[in-house]
């Protein structure tokens, strides 16, 4: 039987501007963001838009999707032709469009052989009453494409309660939109492919950002239907563990950590992100961020 050998990869973060973005990437987390428009913090990721360096001396230089090409034995020589996730760090000072993605079949026929991307949330900070936009309430897929073009959004938007703490997975086809106020960890497959519907009518640089209608339309799935997920809690050595989800491309843990903790990282690899308080890991100290 093989045997892995543990190690650890510490990464230097590409950060996003956008429109929506704000500066608590560095208030809350101490970041050295580059404006106070910072909406995203790729904290793992190996996409060509934004692939971290690794920080560690003996692989210095080298990005995660080299590390990923060079040494499949520090994944666990798992299958696969790129990394497949990317964690971000989201910071919600505005509304973020309301917009849907493909699954991967659609994405690879229709964007030059693309991942789709399912993607879910843990709600790290938010407002009192805050809200999230997941689903729609069109019954079929007719009145989907009569309220996108009529622009019935009122009628349309589905929104749901959330407060810090809440877990959402959001599958392929849902249309979904994070809300200003929001500090959200996101674990999504790879992919950067998103078709927005619904941009409140926004100006960037004096133009609104591209639509893309009839591709939403093609993919969001009428009528709505939240995703399965498999949610529990238990005590376990040295931590509160939280399930969130077991899909097709991740799982999602939560580990409270009180004390003297051991995480069993399975077969291939473990992302690990800490989004609160600090220790070390093996001697190694870390901390929020
Ligand atoms: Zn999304």
């Amino acid at each position: 039987m093989k045997t892995y050998e543990t190690n650890y990869f510490f990464y230097y973060p590409v950060f996003k501007q956008m429109i929506w973005g704000g500066d608590r990437l560095a208030t809350d987390f101490g970041y050295d963001i580059p404006g106070d428009n910072t909406g995203e913090c790729w904290g793992i990721s190996a996409h060509t838009s934004g692939d971290d360096s690794i920080a560690n001396d003996c692989y210095a230089g080298m990005t995660l999707s080299q590390l990923w090409d060079e040494h499949p034995e520090l994944f666990g020589n798992i299958e696969g032709d790129r990394f497949p996730l990317l964690i971000k760090i989201i910071d919600a000072k505005d509304n973020l469009s309301i917009q849907v993605h493909p699954y991967d079949e659609y994405a690879a026929k229709n964007e030059n052989g693309s991942l789709g991307k399912t993607e879910c949330w843990y709600i790290i900070d938010c407002p009192d009453d805050a809200k999230l936009v997941v689903g729609h309430n069109a019954k079929t897929h007719e009145e989907l494409s009569d309220m996108i073009h009529e622009g019935r959004w009122d009628e349309f938007i589905r929104y749901v309660p959330i407060k810090k703490g809440d877990f959402i997975q959001i599958d392929p086809g849902t249309v979904h939109a994070i809300t200003s106020g929001c500090m959200i960890l996101e674990t999504q497959q790879n992919s950067d492919i998103t078709y927005r519907v619904y941009d409140y009518d926004r100006l960037q640089n004096g133009k609104p950002r591209q639509l893309h209608v009839e591709q939403s339309i093609d993919v969001i799935e009428a009528p709505f239907k939240p995703a399965d997920i498999d949610t529990f809690t238990e005590e376990i050595p040295g931590a509160v563990h939280t399930h969130f989800v077991t899909c097709k491309f991740y799982s999602v843990d939560k580990y409270d950590i009180d004390g003297v903790f051991t995480l069993d990282a399975k077969k291939y690899y473990t992302n690990v992100s800490v989004i609160a308080g600090e220790g070390t890991v093996n001697g190694i100290p870390v901390k929020k961020g």
